[in-house]
């Protein structure tokens, strides 16, 4: 399709919250591309380098509006309960700056923190200047992209079942996100876009950027398949969010184990004795109020058992 056709969705229709009470702000078509722009997790707020002796003091001198807003709701046209989003992300695009934090009692190192500080960094054409002659690369992802729940009201910032907070670097460019329809057209979100950022978000944050997703969405009708679920081209994962990290991790490997076990000619102990040798049981984040976990499964050798992803 071509650059002209695609239709831009603007940031400042956005909501900090999935929910099934949220009236639609876009509705778009299975199959048309969109390039969805998205504050950062600030709201666009904070444009330079500040530290302040607390977390409060910080979030007031920095200017920082709390709630993640997650640009929407996007309705998709004939999206049903019980059908699946599979969300293909194409690009992602961001301003030249980005910020991270260090923050006293927050992230996975906070007690050796002191001073709460919100560093901006600058954005080049193919480095992240980290400052002091250390140029980082490009890991672009959706911090945050979910769907409204069927009866409650998800905050922003909660990973789940409805997808939403996962922090998964899984969720690029080129990577098809699969999420669950619970409420007539979906309701789907995005925001909290990040420049870059390590499998767990330790210190609490990526680099935290405005921008713009390219995608297209295209309906799965009436699937069984453990959701949220991303195709990678090369890996499936399954994904479990959980206030207990080891549970998230069980979680991610049982719904893997239970949906080949279903889903093809293996007994359990065989998919279990599969997912054992050739699983990767990875960490999405550890910092947010439930933990995420993934299992990466080899997609060829989902294919070999008749799992098949094709046509989508
Ligand atoms: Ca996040
Ligand atoms: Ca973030």
């Amino acid at each position: 399709m071509a650059i002209e056709s695609i239709r831009t969705l603007p940031a400042n229709q956005h909501v900090k919250n999935f929910s099934p009470f949220n009236a639609a702000a876009y509705t778009v078509q299975p199959g048309e591309h969109i390039r969805v722009e998205t504050l950062c997790a600030a709201s666009g707020a904070i444009r330079e380098t500040v530290t302040a002796p607390t977390n409060d003091e910080l979030y007031t001198k920095s200017g920082w509006i709390r709630g993640m807003p997650m640009t929407g709701p996007i309705a998709v046209e004939g999206a049903e309960p019980g059908d699946a989003l599979a969300i293909h992300i194409h690009d992602i695009e961001f301003d030249d700056y980005g910020w991270t934090v260090a923050q006293p009692d927050r992230g996975a190192a906070g007690e050796l923190i002191e001073t709460a500080e919100v560093r901006v960094l600058p954005i080049k054409d193919d480095y992240i200047d980290f400052g002091g002659g250390i140029h980082l690369p490009f890991t672009p992802m959706i911090g945050a992209i979910g769907t409204a729940p069927a009866e409650e009201e998800i905050g922003s910032g909660l990973p789940g079942a409805h997808g939403g907070n996962l922090d998964c670097t899984l969720i690029k460019p080129n990577t098809t996100l699969y999420l669950p329809v619970n409420v007539p057209g979906a309701l789907l979100g995005l925001g909290d876009l990040h420049a870059a950022m390590g499998d767990g978000e330790v210190g609490m944050a990526g680099l935290e950027v405005n921008g713009a997703v390219t995608m297209h969405i295209q309906l799965i009708k009436q699937t069984t398949w453990p959701l949220p679920l991303i195709d990678t081209g090369t890996t499936v994962s399954t994904i479990v969010s959980d206030e207990d990290l080891n549970l998230a991790a069980r979680g991610s490997v049982q719904a893997m184990v239970t949906w080949i076990e279903k889903s093809s000619s293996l007994n359990m102990n065989e998919s279990n004795m599969l997912v054992s040798l050739v699983g990767d049981v990875r960490i999405c984040q550890i910092v947010n109020p439930l933990m995420t976990c993934r299992l990466d499964m080899p997609k060829r050798i989902l294919e070999q058992l008749g799992i098949s992803f094709e046509g989508n």
